[in-house]
């Protein structure tokens, strides 16, 4: 990361977070992605610098690390670190999920809620940034082992919750059948049905339509925005989506609803390529009914269909690569890979898929690029929309919530670019996503006082 390209006011702020938070990389790039579009604003605006607001906002209010001991299914006591970090709450509640898996320690729950601070400011609801989870893995465990863990985990988190306080919702590993043991063990300890406290709820306890398909349609809709606002469309569109968990299977569903072909997905052992366009009755079949691995995809489709152990997805060629499984999954090499092939537009599905080297390689290039704190808002927008329709003891139809998610994925999009003019970078989603998100969250922290 190349400090000089930053406003020295700004330099001043990362020093600190680079001294104060040592050995966090995630955190440091998230800090420094969202620091180098703040330089027209601090320079438009000193009293966001003087009254510390960038310094304040890279701090979490609060920051929570507990033990999560627990029984496995053989009798041998299992031992994890629970982890919340209650970054921002000046919008609303702290929001944000909980992610399960072994690369979980305090520098990824930090990189993930400080993006979250920005993401939820941007899609204009009430909610605050947070984000938690625990280096525990559910792949490979029994529902009983998985529950017993969850329970464990909410028997001290549940202190910190509420529905004005700090509201969870699912991440990586973290899924309907996990909020369910957690929401259970909450209102068993405190005695209350808060349907507010959690989001990503099953539809019979609280839950709304569309939260499950949101960030993958979500992010769909978001660059149907792009394609749209060049007279374009999905039509005939060769589409790339990497994962093959929540968020990519819905970003498949969607982009075929809208007359794309995925032609290859993946998980952490290897990818798939169907030319035929994926079949997605079958991938369901297998990551949501079976938990099975990407292989057997191809093992049951067969016909052309390949599965490549190990490699690169990024290796298919397409016009429209969504990256929807983890953070830094494309790197320098990647991106080249994906600009030679003819890619023009990169949307994150998931957080900060993609690494510094990349973005900058789709920037010179002429690649449109759409950071994840934009193009998956979608997820949080709808959980957003699950609280107030508990808040109101309401449930709305798919139709309905649908629309709602489109239109609010609309002008989460239009803010970026009209931010973007603003600031004197006409179509960079990056600098429109980081300014919006920014100058709302600020001004709040600012009337707020010196909290
Ligand atoms: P899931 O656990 O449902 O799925 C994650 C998928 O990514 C799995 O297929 C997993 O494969 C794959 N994966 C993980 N690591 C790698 C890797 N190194 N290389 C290739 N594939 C990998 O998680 P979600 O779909 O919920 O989340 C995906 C991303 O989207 C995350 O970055 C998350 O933060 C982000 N996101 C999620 C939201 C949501 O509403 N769920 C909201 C906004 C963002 P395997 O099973 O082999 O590990």
């Amino acid at each position: 990361m190349n400090t000089d390209d930053l406003h020295v006011k700004l330099r001043a702020v990362f020093d600190e977070v680079m001294r104060r938070n040592p050995g966090e990389a995630e955190f440091h790039q998230a800090v420094y992605e969202v620091l180098t579009s703040l330089g027209p604003v601090v320079a438009k605006h000193p009293e966001y610098a003087d009254t510390a607001v960038i310094r304040r906002l890279c701090e979490p209010e609060r920051q929570i690390i507990f033990r999560v001991p627990w029984i496995d299914d053989s009798g041998i006591v299992q031992l994890n670190r629970g982890f919340r970090v209650e970054f921002n709450s000046a919008l609303g509640p702290f929001k944000g999920g909980l992610r399960f898996h072994p690369s979980v320690y305090l520098g990824i729950v930090k990189f993930l809620g400080f993006e979250q601070i920005f993401k939820n400011s941007l899609t204009g609801l009430p909610i605050g940034g947070g984000k938690g989870g625990s280096d525990f893995d559910p792949k490979g465990r029994s529902n009983a082992e998985v529950m017993r863990f969850c329970q464990s985990f909410m028997t001290e988190l549940y202190r910190h919750l509420g529905e004005y306080t700090d509201v969870p919702a699912g991440d990586i590993g973290v899924g309907m059948r996990e909020i369910g043991y957690m929401f259970g063990q909450y209102k068993r300890i405190t005695n209350r049905y808060e349907s507010g406290v959690f989001t990503g709820k099953g539809l019979t306890w609280g839950g709304s339509q569309v939260r499950t398909e949101a960030t993958g349609y979500g992010t769909v809709f978001f660059v149907d925005e792009i394609l749209r606002s060049r007279g374009k469309s999905f039509d005939g569109k060769r589409a790339v989506v990497s994962g093959s968990g929540n968020v990519a299977i819905y970003a498949i569903e969607k982009i075929h609803e809208l007359g794309g072909v995925v032609v290859g997905c993946s998980d952490s052992s290897g990818y798939v390529v169907d030319e035929k366009g994926i079949d997605l009755e079958l991938l369901k079949e297998i990551k949501e009914v079976r938990r099975g691995r990407i292989a057997e995809y191809a093992d049951a489709r067969g016909g052309t269909t390949e599965f490549v152990s190990g490699g690169s997805v990024w290796d298919i060629p397409c016009d429209v690569a969504l990256p929807c499984a983890t953070q830094n999954e494309l790197d320098g090499d990647a991106a080249t890979e994906l600009i030679k092939s003819g890619c023009k537009i990169v949307a994150e599905g998931a957080n900060m898929p993609c690494t510094p080297a990349a973005v900058k390689l789709f920037a010179d290039a002429g690649v449109t690029f759409a950071p994840g704190k934009a193009a998956n808002a979608g997820g949080v927008a709808t959980s957003g929309l699950e609280m107030q329709q508990n808040a109101s003891r309401d449930s709305w139809t798919f139709e309905d919530t649908e629309a709602r998610l489109a239109e609010i994925m609309g002008r989460i999009h239009d803010r970026c670019l009209t931010t973007a003019d603003r600031y004197g970078q006409p179509g960079n989603y990056v600098a429109g996503a980081n300014i919006a998100g920014f100058i709302r969250v600020a001004d709040a922290m600012v009337a707020l006082g010196l909290v």
